[in-house]
C-alpha cells in the first residue's frame, strides 16, 4: 500500500480561467497547511469545508496566488484518503509555483493516473471504473463521454457482479450434488443446470453485440470520402466539420504527418482518414489510384463515395461503384442544383443495397439526410437510447469472449453427460474471466500497464 502524499494538477493546463491542484494522501492537509494562509489553520477544518486564503512560496514567504482549499477527510473521497484541493488562478505561473510549493513542503509529483490508482486500490471504485475514466478522458463526442459515465457509474461491474453471483450459486449446488450424492434437497438436474447455463451464455452473448457500438464510440468510425476531382470532397468534408465542429488530432511520429479528423454526427464520432490528402487537393483516386485506394477502403468502416450530377458517369466513378459494393458505403449525388447529366438509374443499379444520397453542398441541401443515412447505419435500435450499456473497452470484450468459451465448454459438458466435477471446472473458468474485468485477482504488472494510459492529475 502506497502512503505517501502525491500532488498535481488535475485541470488541464492552458487558458482555463481556474486550475486545480488535487493533493492526496495522509500529508496532504499538513502539507498543504505550511503553504496556506488564511483564517485559520486547514488542520482545524472540518471535512468538505471551503477555505479562502493565499498560498505563499516557503523560503520567500512571498504570495503566490490567491486560493480556495477545499478540504476532504478519507474516508469520502474519491481515493478515500485525505485529500486537498487548491483551486487556483489559471495561468502557468500561479499553477507551477503552488505545485512547486507543494512538491518543496513534502509531496510527491503524481505519475499518470495514480489518483485513479489509488481509488482503485483502496476499493473505491473497480477496475472497470478505473478504465472507464480513461475513456471519459478521451472521449470524442457527448455521447461517447455518457456511454463511459455509465461505465464509470459501475453499469457493467454490476452486470457483470449478477453474473458471477448466479455462476457462484450454480457452484455451490454443484458441490453439494457431487460431494453429497445422497442429499438431495433441491436436486440440481443436469436439465436445470443446462437451462441457467445457456441462460448466462445468452447475457454474456448480449454484452458482447454491445461491443461493436462500443468501439465505434470510442475510436470513432473510420471515414474515407473518395470520388473524382473536383466533384465536392473538400466541400463536403468542410460542411461536416462546420456544422459538427471538426476535433484535429495531429499524430506523431508517423511517417508524413497523419492528420486525424473527429466530427461529431449526431453524436457518432466520424474519424476522417486521410483528411491531409483531401485538403491538399489532392484525391485518394488520382493519388495512389484505384488499385491502391482498395486498400484504404478496406482500412475503413465507412466510405463516403462523392458522385457529380452534372456530368455523366466515367471508367473511374464505376471501377469506384463496384469497389465499394462489398463496403459499409454511402454514395452521395452532390451538385444537385446543376443540369442533370448523371444516369442515376445506372448509379442505383451498381449499388444495389447502398444508400444514395443527393446533395448540394453549394446550397447547403442533403447535408441532414447524409447525416441521418450514417446514423442508420451504426447506430442499432438500442444504440439510439443512451442509457444502454455498452463494452467498449478491448480487454473486458476479450475477457468476455474468455468467459463465453468458458461455458459454452460447461454447456457442452453437460449435454455429453461428462463427470458434473468436469463443468465445475468450466463455470469456475467463467467466474474467474469475469472476475478479471472488475478486478478480482488482477496481476500488478496489468494493473500497471492500465493506470499508465491517464494522463496526469487524473
Ligand atoms: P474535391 O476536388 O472533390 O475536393 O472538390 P471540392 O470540394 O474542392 O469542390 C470543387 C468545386 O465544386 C468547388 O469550386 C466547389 O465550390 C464546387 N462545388 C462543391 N459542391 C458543389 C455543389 O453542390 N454545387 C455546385 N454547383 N458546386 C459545388
Ligand atoms: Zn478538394
Amino acid at each position: 500500500m502506497e502512503t505517501d502524499t502525491i500532488a498535481a494538477i488535475s485541470t488541464p493546463v492552458g487558458e482555463a480561467g481556474i486550475a486545480v491542484i488535487r493533493v492526496s494522501g495522509p500529508e496532504s492537509i499538513p502539507i498543504v497547511d505550511t503553504l496556506y494562509k488564511g483564517k485559520a489553520s486547514l488542520k482545524e477544518a472540518d471535512t468538505h469545508t471551503v477555505h479562502y486564503g493565499h498560498i505563499l512560496e516557503p523560503k520567500s514567504g512571498d504570495t503566490i496566488d490567491e486560493v480556495l482549499v477545499t478540504v476532504m477527510k478519507k474516508p469520502r473521497t474519491f481515493t478515500r484518503e485525505d485529500v486537498v484541493e487548491i483551486s487556483c488562478h489559471g495561468g502557468m505561473v500561479p499553477v507551477q509555483g503552488v505545485l512547486e510549493a507543494l512538491l518543496s513542503a513534502g509531496a510527491r509529483l503524481a505519475e499518470p493516473g495514480e489518483f485513479t490508482k489509488r481509488a482503485f486500490l483502496n476499493g473505491r471504485i473497480d477496475l472497470s471504473q478505473a478504465e472507464a475514466v480513461i475513456d471519459l478522458i478521451r472521449s470524442k463526442t457527448d455521447r461517447a463521454a455518457r456511454v463511459a459515465m455509465h461505465q464509470a457509474e459501475g453499469r457493467l461491474s454490476r452486470l457483470v457482479r449478477r453474473l458471477r453471483q448466479e455462476i457462484l450459486e450454480m457452484l455451490a449446488h454443484l458441490a453439494v450434488n457431487v460431494d453429497y450424492p445422497e442429499y438431495d434437497a433441491e436436486e440440481m438436474t443436469a436439465q436445470l443446470l443446462l437451462d441457467r447455463v445457456r441462460s448466462i451464455g445468452k447475457e454474456i452473448d448480449g454484452l458482447l453485440v454491445t461491443a461493436r457500438q462500443g468501439k465505434i464510440f470510442r475510436e470513432g468510425i473510420a471515414t474515407v470520402i473518395i470520388g473524382r476531382p473536383n466533384v465536392g470532397k473538400s466541400s463536403l468534408l468542410n460542411a461536416l466539420a462546420q456544422e459538427n465542429k471538426a476535433i484535429v488530432t495531429e499524430i506523431p511520429g508517423t511517417t508524413r504527418d497523419v492528420i486525424e479528423e473527429y466530427v461529431n454526427v449526431r453524436g457518432i464520432p466520424l474519424r476522417l482518414v486521410d483528411t491531409a490528402g483531401i485538403r491538399e487537393t489532392e484525391d485518394v483516386v488520382e493519388r495512389i489510384g484505384v488499385e491502391r485506394s482498395h486498400q484504404a477502403l478496406n482500412e475503413a468502416d465507412l466510405v463516403l463515395l462523392l458522385l457529380n450530377y452534372a456530368e455523366p458517369l466515367d471508367e473511374d466513378d464505376r471501377q469506384l461503384l463496384r469497389l465499394i459494393r462489398e463496403h459499409s458505403a454511402i454514395v452521395v449525388v452532390n451538385k444537385t442544383d446543376l443540369e442533370p447529366e448523371l444516369d442515376v438509374g445506372e448509379v442505383k443499379e451498381l449499388i444495389g443495397d447502398l444508400p444514395l444520397i443527393t446533395t448540394s453542398l453549394k446550397e447547403e441541401r442533403g447535408l441532414d439526410q447524409l447525416e441521418e443515412a450514417i446514423s442508420d447505419l451504426f447506430m442499432e435500435g438500442k444504440a439510439r437510447s443512451a442509457d444502454a450499456t455498452y463494452v467498449s473497452n478491448a480487454r473486458h470484450i476479450h475477457l468476455l469472449q474468455q468467459a463465453r468459451q468458458n461455458v459454452d465448454d460447461a454447456i457442452r459438458g453437460i449435454e455429453s453427460e461428462m463427470p458434473l466435477d468436469m463443468v465445475e471446472i468450466d463455470l469456475k473458468n467463467a467466474w474467474e474471466s469475469l472476475g478479471e474485468i472488475i478486478g478480482d485477482a488482477v496481476a500488478e504488472d496489468l494493473i500497471d500497464q492500465i493506470f499508465s494510459q491517464f494522463c496526469l492529475g487524473k
